[in-house]
């Protein structure tokens, strides 16, 4: 899952194809490819403006209902950080949410550096496909 975090109030709001704002307003954001995982930002402030990534393989399990005592927990954690290349992965945050600069990856942008979204009918597409939540 992916949210937009406002770091000026605090508000946190998961992605969606439409664009959501938190509570002040400062930060607003939309997927603009959910297959994918693209999404595209916009802020007033935008040193404040982040994504909060939360890892599927632990999320899924747990809002499921599966991880009833902690040692579920922990082996959910245990396959979530266990992605070579990805940005939850043991050599890299080593967690299953993290907290990214918006530009720091390659599947966050901002609004005027992202992809052509619905509504606009240009043929052109990104030469090379971005990889999920790929760090640098
Ligand atoms: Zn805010």
């Amino acid at each position: 899952m992916k949210a937009l975090l406002c770091g000026a109030c605090g508000d946190i709001q998961a992605l969606q194809t439409d664009w959501r704002s938190c509570r002040c307003g400062n930060t607003k954001a939309r997927w603009t490819d959910p297959q994918r995982g693209l999404a595209e930002f916009d802020g007033l402030d935008r040193s404040k403006c982040y994504l909060l990534g939360l890892n599927n393989q632990l999320l899924v399990p747990a809002m499921l209902g599966e991880l009833g005592i902690w040692e579920d927990f922990r082996a959910a954690h245990d396959v979530a950080t266990d992605v070579p290349h990805h940005v939850f992965d043991k050599t890299r945050a080593g967690c299953w949410a993290v907290v990214v600069k918006v530009g720091r990856t390659s599947d966050v942008k901002w609004v005027e550096d992202a992809a052509p979204s619905d509504g606009d009918d240009s043929p052109s597409a990104p030469a090379s496909a971005p990889s999920r939540g790929h760090a640098e």
